[in-house]
């Protein structure tokens, strides 16, 4: 089954990698470099789920997903975080916001095709 996945993260390069893993398993990718943009995007487009960095100009990802929680439609949108940060207090603040995943980067293509696999099939 394919879906349509929003990918947010300012680099370019993990964009790419996280596309890679996506495309390869049959999803569309829609990409934003910074949590605004995403949040723009996930209102524009009908995402199935949304992956989501931390730190990221102009807007962070928690503050992304906290908006997006106020969205029409998009209150529990499937959203996994993947970032460098793992403390515990942005773990809960993540939880708070109902990520659905937390994962640490760097980042194993099969690990994260797996977890996104799970969720939209759950989701479905
Ligand atoms: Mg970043």
């Amino acid at each position: 089954m394919s879906s349509m996945i929003l990918v947010v993260d300012d680099s370019a390069t993990i964009r790419h990698q996280v596309r890679a893993c996506l495309q390869a398993a049959g999803h569309t990718v829609l990409e934003a470099e910074n949590g605004a943009i995403g949040l723009q995007k996930a209102k524009d487009y009908p995402i199935d789920m949304a992956i989501v960095d931390v730190n990221m100009p102009v807007m962070n990802g928690l503050e992304m997903l906290a908006n997006l929680r106020g969205v029409d439609g998009k209150k529990s949108l499937p959203v996994f975080v993947l970032t460098t940060e793992s403390s515990k207090e942005l773990v809960a603040q993540g939880k708070k916001h109902g990520a659905t995943a937390w994962i640490v980067k760097p980042f194993k293509a099969d690990v994260l095709a797996k977890g996104v696999a799970h969720v939209l099939a759950r989701a479905a």
